[in-house]
């Protein structure tokens, strides 16, 4: 069974420009909408629940988990991380189309359950390129950036599942490549003639 709508699924290592090339592209995109998860991990600073992440308490999460309200969930750097079912089946039942930027684990258990979404891994440069981005965004202290690091090798492992890879070099250059993939993705003849 296919939705109207398009899934689509962002993963790559901590700091790689994820969240920065998904926001621009829902910027350009006017059918394409963020899902937001839900997280026990504590706001950083300037985030808002309910925009950046649904941000609970472990105990709500595991209730949330238990009741199959997740169509994934995982732990990551410490932390839970889970996609809600229900809105998100809503929206691509109307025909929007839908982007979750998650960890590797959570993106392989979509493609289980929703073979038909679409997955594109984000590269860095190179390794020192990923450490300067995580230092220059501020938000890590030197702990959970080293568990972030070093969770690099563990998530390069199963980058073939992936149908689409893109270094984040140039961010102009990966946002353009990031479209094209929706693009080309939109224009499948049973999408354009149904
Ligand atoms: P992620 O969501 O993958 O953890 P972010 O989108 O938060 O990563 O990006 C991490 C940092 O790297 C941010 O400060 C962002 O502005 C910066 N960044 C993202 N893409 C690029 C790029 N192509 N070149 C330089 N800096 C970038
Ligand atoms: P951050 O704490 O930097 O926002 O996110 C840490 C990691 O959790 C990133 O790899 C991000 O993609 C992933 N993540 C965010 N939301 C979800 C989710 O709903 N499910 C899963 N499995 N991973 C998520």
């Amino acid at each position: 069974m296919e939705f109207p709508g398009l899934l689509f699924v962002i993963s790559g290592p901590s700091g790689v420009g994820k969240g920065t090339l998904c926001k621009h592209l829902v910027n350009c995109e006017d059918n394409l909408h963020y899902s937001v998860s839900m997280t026990t991990r504590k706001p950083r600073a300037g985030e808002v629940n309910g925009k950046d992440y649904i941000f609970v308490d472990r105990e709500s999460f595991l209730d949330k988990a238990s009741a199959h309200e997740f169509v994934e969930w995982a732990e990551v750097y410490d932390n839970y991380y889970g996609t809600p079912w229900s809105e998100l089946e809503a929206a691509l039942v109307k025909g929007k189309d839908i982007i979750l930027e998650i960890d590797t684990q959570g993106a392989l258990q979509v493609k289980q359950k929703y073979p038909a979404a679409i997955s594109v891994f984000i590269l860095p440069p190179c390794e020192e390129e990923l450490k300067a981005r995580i230092k220059g965004r501020g938000s890590e202290s030197p702990e959970t950036m080293e568990k972030r690091l070093a969770n690099l090798e563990n998530e390069l492992k199963v980058i073939c599942e992936y149908d689409y890879a893109i270094i984040n070099d140039s961010l102009e250059d990966a946002l353009d490549k990031l479209k094209a993939i929706y693009t080309a993705e939109k224009c499948r003849t049973w999408r354009t003639l149904s």
